[in-house]
């Protein structure tokens, strides 16, 4: 019998045993993770040039660290990013946690640097293009780890926990939430060998990341853990030449912008952006492919990437965003031939797709090499379509050069986080002993703020008796 079983070691489930460890509660701490150690995640795809679709699980979503390891490694400081935690516990705390979780990261060997700060006078200017254009512009400290550097700092952290008597049980699968008459007993897990064990605890933890988001939808179904649906968030990602973003990179490094473009006013925005960065993709189970974005902290490319998500609200009778989103995200893998799709903007504007010979004499490159060109109209929906190019041209009045000919655009760019696990400030579920952390909770988007969410859930647990 365990005191705490945390189900997946995404930086939410890390945070919470790394502080219980911490505040010395006395309690035992077990960490059930379906992937590999940190040391031993490696993404094959820098030898083959394509992704392999690694078995049983993708080394960049899943092990140690979680999402965070092949992550950019971007640590947004502001309560204003990264997801509605503030809604469940309170702003103030928000931030409170966001500060101490960033010392933790400093004290693992973070970067020191804090961008977005120092040049006041450039980001007034940015801003009154944004308001100029009918975008809102965020304000948003980040420290940046770095993709090669957030695996050290994550290396650092395991140690730790292992040091300090944590158990962490690797290519452990679960399978199932043990829960008898409205109270959780611990998890069924399944072993690399096979082997299916149940593991007893006080309380459960569950911090499976958006690769667990719809296996947490399914168990809240199955057990009656209240939740709701949230929104779904379905995109694209932009890539252009870094001399067009130069401005917005070196004065914000990452520039949060928001808009409601006509005629839907749905809500759509800037998300993740990759100065130097490298267009790359993650796949989930089932084998569907998304892309998202990264950068290194030393080796550059020559262009600049980044998310433009778009908000889908449903409403009675539909009820399964997830899907919606999987279905989406299924069709453009279909015309790609189970590859991400590329498009230049400016083919979008003429209604053709793009050809190949077209993207090799582009000035921009795509640095997700094994992109198909193709059309990625032909995939989104219309609605989705539209958000994105009426977008695109708003932020054009910002950055010059954003919505030019040669704008790649990759699809499908999805966020699993819009199941939302109704739960109150202590973060108890309507299960008894169940908790649920981090982006497959639905309450957070970003590394800070589910580790920030890692370190509450512990200060909580640490606190009873
Ligand atoms: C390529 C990429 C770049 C990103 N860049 C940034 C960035 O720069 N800044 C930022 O703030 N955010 C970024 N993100 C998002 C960020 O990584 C996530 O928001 C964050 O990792 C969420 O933390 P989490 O602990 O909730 O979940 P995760 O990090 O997803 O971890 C969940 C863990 O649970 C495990 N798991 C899942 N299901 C099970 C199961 N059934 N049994 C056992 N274990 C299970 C998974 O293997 C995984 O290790 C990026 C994500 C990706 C993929």
């Amino acid at each position: 019998m365990t005191d705490v079983l945390i189900i997946g070691a995404g930086p939410a489930g890390i945070f919470t045993a790394l502080e219980l460890v911490k505040l010395g509660a006395g309690k035992s701490v077990r960490l059930v993770e379906k992937g590999l150690p940190v040391e031993k995640r490696a993404c094959p795809k820098a030898v083959t040039g394509r992704c392999v679709h690694c078995q049983p699980n993708c080394h960049i979503t899943t092990g140690f660290s979680g999402a965070g390891a092949f992550s950019d490694g971007k640590l947004s400081l502001s309560r204003e990013v990264g997801g509605d935690l503030p809604e469940l516990i309170g702003g103030e705390e928000t931030q409170r946690l966001i500060d101490y979780a960033d010392q933790v990261y400093l004290r693992f060997g973070a970067d020191r640097h804090v961008e977005g700060l120092g040049n006041p006078e450039a980001v007034k200017e940015i801003r009154r293009r944004a308001i100029v254009s009918g975008l809102k512009l965020v304000d948003c400290p980040i420290r940046h780890l770095g993709t090669e550097k957030a695996q050290e700092v994550y290396l650092r952290i395991e140690r730790a926990l292992l040091e300090a008597g944590v158990q962490i049980d690797f290519a452990c699968d679960c399978q199932d939430l043990l829960v008898e008459n409205g109270r959780c007993l611990g998890a069924r897990v399944r072993r690399k060998d096979g082997v299916v064990e149940e593991l007893r605890a006080g309380r459960t933890v569950v911090s499976v990341g958006r690769r667990g988001a719809d296996w947490l939808e399914d168990q809240c179904r199955k057990h009656g853990i209240r939740r709701e649906a949230g929104v779904v968030d379905i995109g694209v990602r932009v890539e252009v030449r870094n001399e067009v973003m130069e401005r917005v990179n070196n004065v914000l490094y990452e520039s949060k912008l928001i808009g409601y473009p006509k005629p839907f006013e749905n809500k759509v925005r800037t998300f993740c952006q990759n100065p130097g960065g490298y267009v790359s993709q993650e796949n989930y189970d089932g084998g569907l492919a998304v892309v998202n974005g990264h950068s290194y902290k030393e080796k550059k490319s020559d262009n600049t990437n980044l998310a433009i998500l778009c908000s889908h609200h449903f409403r009675d009778p539909f009820d399964d965003p997830i899907a919606f989103a999987k279905k989406v995200g299924q069709l453009t893998n279909l015309l790609g031939d189970g590859r991400i799709l590329v498009q230049r903007y400016g083919d979008i504007l003429s209604g053709k797709r793009t050809w190949p010979h077209e993207l090799q004499r582009s000035n921009v490159t795509p640095t997700l090499p094994d992109a198909v060109a193709g059309d990625i109209g032909s995939a989104l929906p219309y609605r989705t379509m539209v958000n994105i190019l009426n977008f695109i041209q708003a932020v054009d009045e910002i950055v010059p050069g954003f919505a030019g000919e040669e704008t790649l655009l990759y699809a499908p760019e999805i966020k699993f986080y819009s199941n939302r696990v109704l739960m109150d400030e202590g973060l108890n579920s309507s299960v008894e002993g169940l908790h649920c952390l981090g982006d497959s909770s639905g309450w957070t988007r970003g590394l800070m703020m589910a580790s920030a969410m890692g370190v509450h859930m512990a200060r909580r647990l640490a606190g009873e008796k």
